[in-house]
């Protein structure tokens, strides 16, 4: 059977390899750093499980991945601009919390022992050209990028809690978050414009927290990273498949791409085992979606004004806050009306960072 080689063993392209080293393909991932994980130290990130009916462990399973890492549901969120403040609860999990990077218990090494299990060499500090790959799965495309996270990761005395505050003054355009599990903690600023703000936004994201909790931070340690967006998705190109943060898929509104990419690489090998177009089964399953999150954005920053109190008191007073957030990605009548004048606003909006 054909060799499939793969750049890049990030969620994206270890779900490709996955997928088709499972499907009885010789599969050859090559990761530039030593080890998985290479681009995060630690981060606590969510799994989403919001944008979709179906739960997203329950995709997890259906796409053959399993949950060998550390992965805590979490049904509550307290959700804050530093004055409103809503409390969050729900039935299903509202997101996972796993860990990224290197070390023990992370996405990453959860998916290298996956890939392991099932045959896939992983050759290690070896960079592949991407003209050289079938499947690109390299990440952010470092000339299109325009988001920074950014904070820090701990030891605590805290017991499980996430807050999530949306505040230009926290997170210019974006949010900061506080997260915390099994005596672990991650404070973070997430920054779509006004890069240079960071230190600041991560002080008032402090300030905010210690308003609420009693923060305790031992032994922190700095996180955080660039994330790219791009409006026009490639899938393809030549012979090659383009997936997950490579393909410029991303969560336009707050930056949740890991199911994106995990969904996409394990797409692109589906594409190679049934011999079907992968862009056909990307834009039939990413088009509408990615669409709606040009709207998405736009909205977030037009109705969100400085302190997305709308937004907050809408997610505080539904009892069940899952359709309304489904509802950003279905791609409804509004965003439909709305997304031409979007696309040209965002691309206006964004030129400056691009590089
Ligand atoms: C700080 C931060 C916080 C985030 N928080 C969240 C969150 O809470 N929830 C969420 O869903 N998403 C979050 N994201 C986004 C999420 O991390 C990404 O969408 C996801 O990791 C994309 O996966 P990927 O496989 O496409 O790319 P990556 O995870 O970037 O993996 C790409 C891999 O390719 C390797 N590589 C690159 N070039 C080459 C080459 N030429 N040859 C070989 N290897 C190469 C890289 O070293 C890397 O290991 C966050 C992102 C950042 C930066």
């Amino acid at each position: 059977m054909q060799m499939i080689r793969i750049a890049g063993a990030g969620p994206a392209g270890l779900s490709a390899a996955i997928t088709l080293a499972q499907a009885g393909y010789e599969v050859n991932v090559f990761e530039r750093h030593p080890d998985v994980g290479g681009r995060f130290s630690g981060d606590l990130q969510g799994l989403e499980n919001w944008s979709e009916r179906t739960d997203v462990l329950t995709d997890l399973s259906a796409m053959g991945l399993k949950v060998n890492f550390e992965c805590t549901p979490f049904s509550e969120l307290t959700v804050t601009n530093g004055t409103l403040i809503e409390e969050l609860k729900t039935k299903r999990p509202l997101f996972y919390l796993v860990k990224r990077g290197s070390m023990p218990g992370t996405l990453d090494q959860g998916l290298k022992q996956q890939a392991l299990a099932v045959g896939v060499n992983i050759n290690f500090s070896v960079a592949l050209k991407p003209d050289k790959a079938d499947i690109v799965a390299t990440g952010p495309i470092m000339t299109k990028l325009f988001g920074l996270d950014a904070g820090l990761v701990f030891s605590t005395k805290l017991p499980d809690l996430a807050i999530g505050i949306a505040l230009d003054d926290a997170g210019y355009k974006g949010y900061a978050y506080l997260l915390v599990t099994n005596g672990y903690g991650c404070l973070c600023t997430v920054l779509f414009d006004q890069l240079n703000r960071l230190e600041s936004c991560l002080a008032a994201a402090k300030q905010i927290c210690a308003r609420l909790v009693d923060l305790d931070i031992v032994d922190g340690r700095k996180v955080g990273g660039v994330g790219s967006f791009v409006l026009d998705n490639v899938w393809e190109r030549d012979q090659q498949k383009f997936v997950g943060e490579a393909a410029g898929l991303q969560d336009l509104l707050w930056g949740f791409g890991i199911r994106n990419a995990l969904t996409s690489g394990w797409l692109a090998a589906r594409g190679v085992i049934t011999r079907t177009s992968f862009t056909k089964l990307a834009q039939h399953r990413f088009r509408q979606r990615n669409r709606a999150g040009v709207v998405n954005r736009y909205l977030w920053e037009r109705l969100g004004q400085h302190d997305y109190r709308t937004v907050i008191r809408q997610l505080g007073h539904s009892a069940n806050p899952f359709p309304l957030l489904r509802s950003f990605y279905n791609f409804n009548l509004l965003q439909r009306a709305l997304y031409p004048f979007a696309l040209r606003h965002t691309r206006q909006r964004y030129r400056h960072l691009v590089v």
